[in-house]
């Protein structure tokens, strides 16, 4: 991920830093650059020339161009701007309640939210994602719009040894979130993790369903998935939702097959929700804590 985007990058730093002293003229120069290339990763518009202009602004304002390393200066200045874009570093889940704690997976029809659900509870039960503490994990689908998305969830719980809701023919998805809340409680799980149903588009009839579980459900986190193949699409899909539900945090799958990486590098600015986390692939282990510290690492090399 963000291949190219750190390639194009890495030019026009190397560039920078090969030269001893640097004019206002090179800055704006190197900065039209760096806009044109997280315009290529489809970074949004408005957040690349927010970027921009914040970094522009920075380097010539401060005695950056009087250093004795200019170019190195204006690269740290990037980086930090980058992070900012990212978001802080609030990757963690925060379940600390009394249990069950509820996490609400929302997202559209294939983004990856069964398979990310099943992901998020193998490691709540391995305990790497809660300061180490493992935790008893109940799996449930909503889903009774897609055939067989409660079997599938049901399949990967047997995968990843967590315990999923038994399926009741008929039952809707409201009816589904009161039996797995009496469910948690009775037997004592610390986490319930709802995977509610997706739909091909926002759609009135989606927010409203999510509400209701949420009513039930009070969860703690809402998570929104989103495929970041999708760019600027996964964004907007982002800012919908957001909207509507008090989303807690975003995740983004399919991060491995995503080499320009524009939905990573807007959501936060275009959205304010952090992303928790990056889905990397099909297998069960394929996801990662988001750390915008180490993504920006990642893209400057
Ligand atoms: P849902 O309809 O949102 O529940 O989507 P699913 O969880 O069923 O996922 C749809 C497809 O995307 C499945 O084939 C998953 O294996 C795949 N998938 C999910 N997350 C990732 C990811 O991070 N990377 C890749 N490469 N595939 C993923």
């Amino acid at each position: 991920m963000f291949e190219s985007l750190s390639d194009r990058l890495g030019g026009v730093f190397d560039r920078l830093r090969g030269r001893g002293a640097l004019t206002e003229a090179d800055v704006r120069a190197a900065m039209r650059e760096v806009r044109v290339a997280l315009l290529e990763a489809d970074v949004a518009l408005p957040v690349a020339r927010d970027f921009v202009d914040k970094v522009t602004e920075q380097a010539i304002g401060q005695n950056v161009l009087r250093s004795v390393t200019p170019g190195q200066q204006v690269v740290k200045i990037v980086h930090d701007a980058l992070i900012a874009m990212l978001g802080a570093d609030e990757s963690s889940l925060l379940l600390d309640v009394t249990p069950p704690a509820v996490v609400m997976m929302v997202g559209l029809q294939g983004s990856g939210k069964t398979t990310t659900t099943a992901k998020i509870a193998k490691r709540l039960t391995q305990g790497s994602l809660t300061g180490r503490e493992r935790k008893k994990v109940l799996m449930a689908s909503l889903d009774v719009n897609r055939p067989n998305a409660q079997e599938q969830l049901a399949t990967l719980g047997t995968q990843v040894e967590v315990a999923t809701l038994p399926i009741i023919a008929g039952q809707q998805p409201v009816e589904i979130a009161r039996r797995a809340m009496q469910a948690a409680k009775l037997q004592g799980y610390d986490v319930l993790m709802l995977d509610t149903a997706g739909r091909l588009h926002v759609d009135q009839a989606l927010m409203d369903e999510m509400k209701a579980v949420a009513d039930i459900a009070r969860p703690q986190e809402i998570l929104l998935v989103v495929d970041s193949l999708t760019g600027q699409d996964a964004v907007n899909v982002a800012q919908n939702f957001s909207d509507q539900v008090p989303l807690t945090g975003i995740v983004l799958t399919r991060m491995d097959g995503d080499a320009r990486g524009g939905a990573a590098l807007s959501m936060r600015a275009v959205t304010g929700k952090p992303i928790k986390f990056a889905g990397t692939g099909e297998k069960m282990d394929a996801l990662e804590a988001f750390h915008p510290e180490r993504v920006a690492g990642r893209i400057l090399g």
